[in-house]
């Protein structure tokens, strides 16, 4: 299998896997550095150069980050908190408006179920092989998928 960079040729490559799990750890150990640097007022310049470095590995990290799956149970939540509150302020003045309450969450929470569910079985497998099979040139950062 070649992993050379198609762009530069160059073998400095790495799946963004990699880099992901890297830059996680990374931005683990320089908030650590930054948490010290806080403590201790006087080493500014210090702490200014370690936070950088850190958004550095943090930005790579964001860059190399799997694709998510849609989630379910805060959207959820939050058309039901929607939903409720139409509820309650239609129950207070004027009825047909809590039903539109009723039929906003009931309505609501089947579409985005089922648009969650279709993206994470139908659109998500593919994202997420296109990210495993995706490799990054740390030369020129040009990304390429491998087979
Ligand atoms: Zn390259």
């Amino acid at each position: 299998m070649d992993l050379n960079c198609p762009k530069c040729n160059s073998e400095n490559t790495q799946s963004l896997a990699t880099a992901y799990e890297a830059g996680m750890s990374h931005t683990s150990s320089s908030t650590k550095g930054v948490g010290i640097g806080l403590g201790a007022g006087g080493v500014a310049v210090g702490v200014g150069g370690a936070s950088t470095a850190g958004v550095a590995q943090t930005l790579t990290s964001q860059r190399a980050s799997p694709p998510q799956k849609k989630a379910y149970f805060k959207p959820l939540m939050g058309i039901l908190v929607v939903g409720l509150i139409i509820m309650v302020i239609g129950g207070m003045i004027w009825q047909p408006l809590a039903l539109l309450g009723q039929f906003f969450w009931i309505v609501g929470s089947g579409i985005y179920a089922y648009r969650a569910y279709q993206f994470n079985s139908t659109t998500w497998p593919g994202l997420f092989e296109d990210w495993k099979h995706t490799f990054i040139c740390h030369r020129c950062s040009h990304a390429f998928r491998i087979q």
